[in-house]
């Protein structure tokens, strides 16, 4: 194992997440801050004190992550065990693309069922409780884990290796894909229109509003990107719907010069 091939993983995921949560934050909770905040799920904000939490977790569990494919590319004695493979034309384009909805499905089942047993009383406390500190969590959270979680959590990085034939790139747009959608997730606004709850694409996939309840009541809404799981499971928070529509129903006050 090098220590630049480690360097080169953690500078990677380390700009992904500062980069992305942070434009995310700057939008939200600096430049837009008071025009956007009638809009706000949970309309207090988190203190500086959360947001220094939860980047000092996501530190810890960025130094884990990067270890992983720092272990398995181009590792002369573990690749030929992976299903990793070199050149896209060896599968064809068909496949490279229809591997991502594949992964997307696997790793929202790996998810929904590794978190429903952290939400076990043996586990909570010793490995979900630091994620769940975030009762009303910020772009910062997204990686906000301890160090139990964060092993679990990357657990489905070695699953896609060994499972599935993948590109390196495969892995590249999914984890960005992934995050992103993990950002928007705890980002604290809803961005799908309205009525997206109750449509018919929409009743299956995640939300924001979804998982902020998840961090608000910690029981039900346990999903990653879609509800097929919690619906399926019959635990999806009963108040959902009703709490979506009630975001994004929400009329902009009217300022001060406009009353006179
Ligand atoms: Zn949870
Ligand atoms: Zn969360």
């Amino acid at each position: 194992m090098s220590i630049t091939k480690y360097l080169f993983f953690l500078l990677q995921i380390l700009s992904r997440y500062f980069i992305i949560a942070g434009v995310f934050f700057l939008l939200f909770y600096v430049i837009y801050k008071s025009k956007w905040s009638y809009k706000k799920i949970q309309k207090i904000f988190p203190l500086a004190k959360d947001y220094r939490r939860e980047i000092l977790n996501s530190l810890f569990a960025i130094g884990l992550f990067a270890l992983i494919p720092t272990l398995f590319f181009k590792n002369p004695v573990l690749k030929p065990y992976t299903q990793l493979y070199d050149e896209i034309a060896e599968r064809g384009w068909f496949y490279y693309f229809l591997a991502f909805p594949i992964m997307a499905f696997l790793h929202d089942t790996y998810f929904y069922w590794m978190h429903r047993l952290l939400h076990t009383k043996y586990l909570y406390k010793k490995m979900h409780l630091i994620h769940h500190l975030s009762t009303n969590p910020s772009p910062w959270a997204a990686y906000s884990f301890s160090f139990g979680e964060a092993v679990v959590e990357v657990g489905i990085f070695v699953i896609f290796i060994f499972l599935m034939p993948l590109h390196k790139t495969h892995l590249f747009f999914f984890f960005l894909f992934s995050f992103l959608y993990n950002v928007y997730g705890h980002l604290g606004w809803e961005l799908y229109p309205k009525g997206f709850s109750k449509n018919w694409f929409g009743r299956w996939m995640n939300t924001s509003v979804n998982h902020n309840m998840h961090h608000k009541y910690v029981k039900g809404n346990y999903s990653l990107y879609f509800l097929f799981w919690d619906r399926w499971m019959n635990i999806l928070r009963e108040d959902y719907e009703a709490h979506y529509d009630e975001v994004k129903n929400r009329q902009a006050p009217i300022s001060a010069e406009n009353k006179s």
